[in-house]
């Protein structure tokens, strides 16, 4: 891993390209570094106090994420509610301890924590972000859904300048968390989000990418068991190789592997490895998900990848791991990719991938890199920015849905579904009469529709709401301030 001090170059580097690029977001939080003034935490009031509920817009890991708007600008939120601990007794200290970190970050990609509502008598913890209309989820879905319908879809997949601005935006974003020290460890197409281009979202914020749900996934301490005591079901499809095969600690390079995977995914409208996972609990090995690499990339050897004789899966030789069947000579990225994007080609283009959407061999070689078995070989965020296919036309701009101010998107994607769920627990009936309908979408997909929920449960059991009130009340501020835990003031 390069030194922070190298890292700020690099970064440097990134963000003069992307001043070249007119892409602007990004550049100014990046070289500054400093993270924001802090989220305000409010303790004492029940986040509907300064809400208005509206519609469920999803479930994720930790808890149900409302469309929300604030009652006194009217301007719309994400709310999300965190499950409670374990045994249901409290706010898990763990999760406290990362909204202190979530709060202080600070970046055009990176979804923006607004408050953050503790409520000490249920007790209970909300989360209001700022809302981001559309999800790589839903965008990715679209194209497949309406691969036919070219007034709506004119490209049938997606467009290149779509998948590189996408692909630049998020990489730029986990850059920023990797020099922060920061892990996200669940990274999925549901989690990056893109703003909408509504007349309440500033134009600067038209169109921009954002990684959200980075810093609640560190309250798992290990991938050891990948399902949710709270039933949820969680994806392998993003885990490293190095996970699968029993490594204990995540490493930045975990989630360059799952932005590889995505990337791949914008291509071929399903996921690049989509391995049967599964369901027990406790450190299973997920053989058909490594399968399904192996087909791609093919066996891994020490030659290429030396620790991986130390990993546990490997020296146990568990399932034959270490003898290569016929099945894992390995087809090759690029020929994977071109095919699955063939499959996926709308009727009308006969057989080929249409012209607007046909990746360059610079865009499977940056994936390749992103697609590294050794982690320490694989490229980091700031290497991939470097990559030679950001350089190259379409270049990637601000807006992720129109090229340099152009008059029109170039696809006009449906908002994002949400479902009519009023009563969640701990709502009282006032607030949710009070609640406004978000504009109406697509139906919601059916539980599990989204790709998995999240990392898997693991230390971060629930302790007392008491020691999760005496964590708060001990909380630093971001200059080491001992901050108080009351209202605060100027809370919007
Ligand atoms: P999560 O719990 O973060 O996995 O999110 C569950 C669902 O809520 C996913 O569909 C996300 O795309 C969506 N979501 C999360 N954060 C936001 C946000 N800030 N704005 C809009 N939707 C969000």
């Amino acid at each position: 891993m390069n030194s922070l001090a190298q890292q700020r170059g690099q970064q440097h580097d990134s963000n003069s390209q992307r001043g070249q690029q007119g892409a602007a977001q990004g550049a100014q939080n990046q070289q500054g570094g400093a993270p924001q003034a802090s989220t305000p935490i409010v303790t004492s009031s029940s986040v509907w106090d300064k809400f208005e509920k509206g519609d469920k817009i999803g479930e994720g890991t930790y808890g149900l994420v409302y469309h929300a708007r604030s009652k006194e600008t009217g301007g719309r939120y994400a709310v999300k509610q965190f499950k409670g601990g374990r045994e249901g007794d409290g706010v898990s200290p763990t999760a406290i301890r990362e909204i202190m970190l979530l709060r202080e970050m600070s970046h055009p990609n990176i979804v923006k924590l607004e408050s953050a509502h503790i409520n000490r008598q249920e007790p209970s913890l909300w989360l209001a972000f700022e809302y981001a209309e559309y999800d790589l989820y839903e965008m990715i879905k679209f194209h497949r859904d309406n691969k036919e319908n070219r007034r709506d879809n004119p490209y049938g997949l997606m467009p290149q300048y779509v998948v590189k601005t996408v692909m630049w935006q998020l990489l730029n974003g986990l850059s920023y968390l990797h020099q922060h020290w920061v892990v996200h460890r669940d990274l999925k197409p549901s989690n990056v989000l893109a703003m909408g281009e509504d007349p309440a979202v500033a134009p600067s914020q038209h169109g921009c990418v954002k990684i959200a749900d980075f810093g609640l996934a560190r309250i798992f301490q290990s991938p050891a068991r990948p399902l949710s005591d709270n039933g949820v079901v969680v994806t392998i499809w993003y885990r490293a190789p190095e996970l699968l095969l029993g490594a204990r600690h995540y490493t930045r390079a975990v989630d360059v592997w799952a932005a590889g995977c995505i990337f791949a995914e914008l291509l071929i409208l399903k996921p690049l490895f989509q391995g049967q996972e599964r369901k027990t609990h406790g450190n299973v090995f997920q053989a058909d998900q490594l399968d399904k690499i192996f087909r791609v990339l093919g066996h891994p050897g020490i030659k290429s990848w030396p620790e991986l004789e130390v990993l546990p899966h490997w020296v146990d030789n568990t399932d034959n791991v270490r003898v290569k069947r016929p099945e894992w000579g390995g087809t090759g990225l690029h020929t994977a990719v071109l095919d699955a994007m063939r499959a996926a080609a709308p009727s009308w283009a006969q057989g080929h991938v249409p012209q607007e959407c046909v990746p360059p061999r610079e865009a499977i070689d940056l994936m390749q890199r992103m697609l590294d078995y050794n982690p320490s070989t694989r490229a980091t965020a700031e290497e991939a920015l470097r990559h030679e296919w950001f350089r190259t036309d379409p270049k990637p701009g601000p807006n992720v849905f129109r090229m340099q101010n152009a008059a029109t998107p170039l696809v006009r994607y449906p908002r994002r579904p949400m479902t009519h769920d009023r009563v969640p627990p701990g709502v009282g009936p006032a607030a949710n009469q009070a609640a406004e309908a978000a504009p109406p979408g697509p139906p919601a997909p059916p539980g599990g529709g989204r790709a998995g929920g999240g990392g898997g449960p693991g230390g971060g059991g629930a302790r007392g709401s008491s020691t999760a009130a005496a964590m708060l009340a001990a909380q630093q501020g971001p200059q080491g301030k001992r901050r108080r835990v009351e209202n605060v003031p100027g809370f919007r």
